[in-house]
Parts: C-alpha cells; structure tokens; sequence
C-alpha cells in the first residue's frame, strides 16, 4: 500500500528533455495522459505514478536543429546533385 498522497501530478513534465520544447498534453479516458513533442515527434503515455516513451525523437530534426544553432555557414554540400 502506498500512501496516496504521493501525487504524480506535483511532477511536472511539461518541456521535452531532448530539445526543450513545450509539450502538449492530450488526456484521455482512463486518466491516461498523453504527451507528445510537436518538435521532435517523442511521445510519453502518462498514467497515474508511472510513465512511459511511446515514440521516439525524430533524431535527424533534432541533429539539424543542433546543427542550425553550431555551423551557421556550412552547408550540405554533400546532398547528390543531379
Ligand atoms: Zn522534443
């Protein structure tokens, strides 16, 4: 039995911890939350005390938006030109 009053809305999950962006949350029935990323496209269910990763970061957007942030001026050169 463990006590109720450990509330796990008192954490708050409200920014993605692989870019930082804000996360919407979707509730559905059940008091299962859902929290997606719109950035990245990482997804988490929510339900009651446990949480869990339903969808993985798109890792290239987040390498391109790192890569906006480190080397402004280099371009993909490499890309196949036709
Ligand atoms: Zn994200």
């Amino acid at each position: 039995m463990l006590g109720a009053n450990a509330d796990a809305r008192d954490v708050r999950f409200e920014t993605c911890p692989y870019d930082g962006s804000r996360i919407d949350a979707e509730h559905y029935s059940g008091g299962s939350v859902l929290l997606r990323c719109e950035h990245c496209g990482a997804a988490w269910e929510w339900h009651n005390a446990w949480i869990r990763r339903v969808a993985e970061p798109d890792r290239a957007r987040l390498r391109a938006q790192r890569a906006q942030h480190d080397q402004h001026e280099q371009c993909p050169d490499a890309l196949p030109v036709e």
